[in-house]
């Protein structure tokens, strides 16, 4: 491996400023540090940004992931479908309840799950008998999934689905957020310092179905109630709960909630300073031989992340190095999920997901964040630029 001088630009970074550290500030000098008023909070507010229901604030998007799951009723023998084109995180939530998972391939311009395909293999599923309880699909980088021919296919089937957003905080489909879940049962974001907002870890999952989000709020903290209509037989006194099902500790605390509050007084904000890069990006950037993100029709994507695709895959790493090498902290989005050895164990073999693995040898994630100077943006494109042109 090169050894590397330190990243100067990263390829994403959290912006917290004074009021986000008052906000941890005051919680600390609180009564409560977990289980108090800043979770409820925080959860109306993401989940009025995004219009739906419901959110249940936890302690990772890898949580929620796994809680959306469960709430569906996903178990051993269930069988999960998501995108190759993800983060592990996405797959495994389906393992960690026991189901198989299985993939449908992308399309190579989104990076997104590609209808098509999922079309076809839905078809061939229900000829075989085995089709998935739950789809999960992956707003890739933040641009939003054809959601209504999912949702139209996912009804034929008979198949529920879950969105991952963890990308997606911040973008629209149609005339509505995404995570209000109207062509879903469930989305799920990640506040993950990267991510659209930033509680350090945490996750949330957002649903219009009061009895899912019940469900959820649940699990999060034991498979323990404290409401008598949900227990079996006499509640025994005032300390009285029961555990009704195997939960487990996916709590957020109170200085994530609250942090999570103040990030989202700013978050049109830096949703709005990533779509003004990415703009800038795509003028600096077009006449290189790259392949660059485009958005589709009737979508606003948030910007999590701007992946370029070489040309010449051949050069990609090549490109990768010289960029690191000049301080720019780029970064590879995704390792397709079914070339992990710990995938390839369950039987998944290379050359299953070709459009994945084909975009993976071209991709690279150059830095977008909402705190990026047009400076380091000019500095990013020159660098490329000479790379690009001077080899
Ligand atoms: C970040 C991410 C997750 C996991 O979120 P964590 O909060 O890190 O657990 C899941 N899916 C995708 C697509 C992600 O990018």
């Amino acid at each position: 491996m090169a050894a590397f001088p330190p990243v100067r630009i990263p390829y994403g970074c959290q912006s917290i400023d004074q009021q986000d550290i008052n906000a941890v500030m005051t919680v600390l000098q609180s009564d409560w540090l977990i289980q108090g008023p800043q979770l409820p909070r925080f959860e109306a507010a993401v989940a009025e940004w995004v219009g739906a229901a419901h959110g249940v604030g936890v302690s990772s998007g890898t949580a929620a992931l796994h809680l959306a799951c469960l709430a569906l009723g996903v178990g051993p023998g269930d069988l999960v479908w998501t995108s190759p084109m993800s983060f592990v995180a996405s797959a495994n939530c389906a393992r960690y309840c026991g189901a198989d998972v299985d993939f449908v391939d992308i399309d190579s311009l989104t990076g997104n799950m590609d209808s098509a395909l999922l079309e076809s293999k839905l078809q061939q599923a229900s000829i075989s008998g085995r089709l998935p309880k739950v789809l999960i699909v992956v707003h890739f980088a933040g641009q939003p999934v054809d959601m209504e021919v999912i949702a139209r296919l996912a009804v034929q089937y008979g198949v529920a689905v879950i969105e991952d957003a963890a990308h997606a905080l911040g973008a629209r489909y149609q005339d509505h957020a995404i995570g209000a879940c109207r062509y879903s049962q469930i989305a799920i974001f990640s506040f993950h310092p990267v991510k659209a907002i930033t509680t350090g870890e945490g996750g949330m999952a957002v649903t219009n179905d009061a009895t899912l989000a019940v469900r959820m709020m649940e699990l999060r903290s034991h498979g323990i109630t404290r409401d008598a209509s949900r227990m079996q037989g006499e509640v025994q006194g005032p300390w009285y709960y029961q555990q009704i099902a195997l939960g487990y500790n996916y709590r957020m605390n109170e200085m994530q909630a609250a942090l999570g509050v103040s990030q989202m007084t700013k978050l049109a904000g830096f949703i709005a300073a990533r779509n003004r890069l990415a703009r800038q990006y795509q003028n600096l950037l077009s006449d290189l031989p790259l392949i660059l993100p485009v958005v589709g029709e009737g979508r606003e994507s948030a910007w999590h992340l701007y992946v370029i695709q070489v040309e010449d895959p051949a050069i990609r790493l090549e490109v990768f190095n010289a960029l690191r090498a000049a301080g720019i902290g780029v970064n590879v989005h995704y390792i397709p999920i079914h070339t992990q050895p710990d995938f390839q164990r369950l039987g998944f073999k290379e050359g299953q997901f070709p459009n994945a693995e084909v975009y993976y040898g071209r991709a690279i994630s150059i830095p977008l964040f909402p705190t990026l100077s047009d400076l380091d943006q000019q500095y990013v494109a020159d660098t490329l630029r000479k790379i690009l042109t001077h080899r």
